[in-house]
């Protein structure tokens, strides 16, 4: 099969985010320490909490993902009067951290190269802001790598809804047969491309298991990004 463009997810697909996030929560609170006396335990927990109550609360929404929703609940929760300076701050700390040391997963930047020298157009679909998108992206220099970005903010539903994707093939301007999308979440990922119906590709780096009761299955299932190049017939 010829596919002309490539949807790819970036969290945990194409660069790794997720395991720059301890760190970036002890940053903020570092930040919040010069003024307030509040343990990095305590901090790390009621930080967790939160996140989960706004995916609870706001499921597939984007503001599920805002850091600094997450921060003004968290000054809420330890009673710290409104601030608009050190929300900015706790969010920019936060951010930077993550910003500073992102990087690509292994064999992503060839693949990319290699996938746009065929003249196969990318897009990023990405749950979250555009800010911390774009921030992550500019951050890893690779602009040059994507026709085109699509943010959940854009839409206001995050995946495994179908409104990134049909955005997403608006701003391709492009068939759903020419689509291949890849992604690292079963539930996000892998359960949205086929219920959009595009060819899907379950990146999975550490060998999970797929839920054995899902009735959807992906398209292909790859453990290195550079395989992909293998489905693109590249
Ligand atoms: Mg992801």
């Amino acid at each position: 099969m010829n596919y002309k463009i490539l949807f790819t997810d970036l969290d945990d697909t194409v660069f790794d985010s997720s395991s720059l996030y301890k760190q970036a929560i002890e940053m903020s609170w570092e930040h919040l320490r010069k003024f307030y006396n509040i343990s990095l335990e305590d901090f790390q927990r009621v930080f967790l909490e939160i996140r989960t109550s706004l995916k609870t609360e706001y499921v597939h929404k984007t503001i599920s993902h805002h850091r600094v929703v997450l921060f003004e609940k968290l000054l809420e929760y330890f009673k710290i009067p409104f601030n608009a300076g050190l929300l900015l701050e706790m969010d920019r700390t936060y951010w930077f951290c993550v910003n500073t040391y992102i990087q690509p997963f292994p064999t992503v930047i060839d693949t990319l190269n290699k996938i746009k020298e065929a003249n196969v157009k990318i897009l990023g679909l990405s749950d979250g802001t555009i800010l911390d998108r774009l921030g992550n992206i500019d951050s890893l220099k690779m602009s040059k790598y994507f026709d085109h970005l699509v943010s959940s903010e854009e839409v206001i539903n995050t995946k495994p809804e179908l409104d990134m994707f049909n955005l997403a093939l608006k701003k391709a301007n492009c068939l759903k047969e020419d689509v291949l999308f890849v992604g690292d979440s079963w539930e996000e990922d892998v359960v949205g491309g086929k219920s959009f119906g595009v060819q899907t590709v379950w990146f999975n780096p550490s060998n999970e298991v797929a839920p054995n009761n899902s009735i959807i299955k992906p398209d292909h299932t790859i453990s290195e990004f550079s395989e992909l190049l293998k489905i693109l017939n590249i």
